[in-house]
């Protein structure tokens, strides 16, 4: 069993802004900042809690084009923009006419992370969780990965001078592994699932004290930089929540943040509190939520993954339960599909808006149309879908499906022949 919380090797009060302790999901048990993931009294998930500063439209809309201009709403140091790091963030929220149409939905947007700089929204808690490892004391940047994030790791250690260390399952996307690999920090691929993966990096949390597992000893800072994402819809869609949004579980950590992200700009008026509804999207082939959501559950059992959808193939999702809650409290839904429709879905959001997702963008897309097919989404609503990263990182899911149209000899008259003009 791994130590719940590695000594802080640091003498000094950490700066981490407007954070001002740590509260369990579970108890409600509060403690001091620190590197601590689980609650010391029943061992429930810790997550961050502020004492925000007066924090305005114009103070944010004055910051970098980047995560740093809510710096007041996140667990980091009032100097984290000046520090070197990837800026992350700020990414596009496409207004999609063209997917909205064929849909049937009068006002969609697509929030395109794969924008981001290693492609993917990892590169958000990413961010967060170095700015509190640093803090903290930490040397070296590590993490358990389905692909995505051991890229954000791998690069932003880079950028800041660090060590990192990465672990992933074997069978991950080459180009996943390749884009880690080039970063130069240490990689390692594990035989096992994501789930085997994880285990050993928990063991691995326990016995080294100076390594900041980003997403194990360093989760409740690194989880919150999924709020960021909430935040950016807002404020791109005018200083206004969306009234439904669709959103890819993996570890369901990213909906929940986005949940809690609508909750404070409200709670801060930074927002009208209106009403939203929150939508987690799976893969069949992994979606222990989503079978929790429509069985009428509230422990989400643990699955063995076999999707396409590596990035989302976690078979035991950490806060799969909080997801459940958000979704059902917000009237929402989790819903899942299979592995053709997320390369249908992928092809969809390419062919009517020239985006490229990766397979969680298959994923979602997917489940945004299989939800308004079933009559849970309202056509006429703000809809926003989320696209997390990028179809280049996952090429193999679509490679059989798509194609050039034709093969010719390198004549004018060839083309003619082969009837595509
Ligand atoms: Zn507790």
């Amino acid at each position: 069993m791994p130590a719940l919380s590695a000594p802080a090797p640091v003498s000094t009060v950490p700066d981490l802004g407007a954070a001002s302790g740590l509260l369990c999901r579970e108890c409600g048990a509060r403690t001091a900042l620190g590197p601590s993931y689980a609650c010391s009294d029943c061992f429930g998930p810790l997550e961050v809690r502020y004492d925000f500063g007066p924090v305005t439209r114009q103070s944010i809309e004055a910051g970098p084009d980047n995560i740093w201009r809510y710096r007041e709403l996140l667990p980091v140091p009032a100097g984290i923009a000046d520090i070197p790091n990837l800026e992350p963030g700020w990414t596009p929220l496409v207004r999609a006419h063209n997917l909205g149409r064929e849909l049937g939905l009068r006002s969609l947007w697509v929030k395109d992370d794969s924008a981001n700089p290693t492609h993917s929204f990892k590169d958000r808690v990413v961010a967060v969780a170095l700015a509190a490892a640093r803090e903290f004391g930490f040397t070296t940047l590590a993490c358990p990965s389905t692909g995505n994030l051991a890229n954000a790791v791998a690069a932003a250690a880079a950028r800041a001078g660090i060590r990192s260390v990465v672990l992933v399952p074997a069978d991950l996307e080459q180009q996943k592994i390749v884009m880690t690999a080039v970063f130069g920090g240490t990689l390692v691929t594990v035989e096992g699932t994501y789930d085997d993966v994880n285990r050993v990096a928990s063991e691995l949390a326990g016995e080294h004290e100076d390594w900041a597992f980003v997403n194990v000893n360093v989760r409740p800072y690194y989880a919150e930089g999924s709020k960021t994402l909430g935040f950016e819809v807002a404020e791109q869609l005018g200083w206004r929540l969306p009234a439904q949004v669709v959103i890819p579980v993996a570890s369901g950590a990213q909906l929940t943040k986005v949940d809690k992200a609508f909750g404070e700009l409200g709670t801060l008026g930074l927002v009208e509190p209106t009403p939203y509804k929150l939508f987690g999207a799976q893969a069949s082939g992994c979606a222990p939520v989503a079978a929790a959501f429509k069985a009428g559950q509230d422990v989400v059992a643990p699955v063995r993954p076999s999707t396409i959808a590596k990035s989302l193939a976690i078979g035991n999702p950490a806060d799969g339960p909080y997801v459940l809650d958000s979704c059902r409290r917000t009237g929402g839904a989790v819903e899942d599909v299979t592995d053709d429709e997320v390369v249908e879905g992928i092809r969809l959001l390419a062919r009517t808006e020239g985006i490229f997702g990766e397979t969680a963008g298959g994923v979602t897309v997917a489940v945004l149309r299989k939800l308004l097919e079933a009559g849970q989404l309202d056509p006429d609503a703000d809809t926003v879908v989320f696209n997390t990263g990028d179809g280049l990182k996952t090429i193999d899911a679509v490679s059989g499906a798509v194609g050039p149209s034709a093969h010719i000899a390198a004549s004018a008259s060839a083309f003619e022949a082969a009837g595509l003009a």
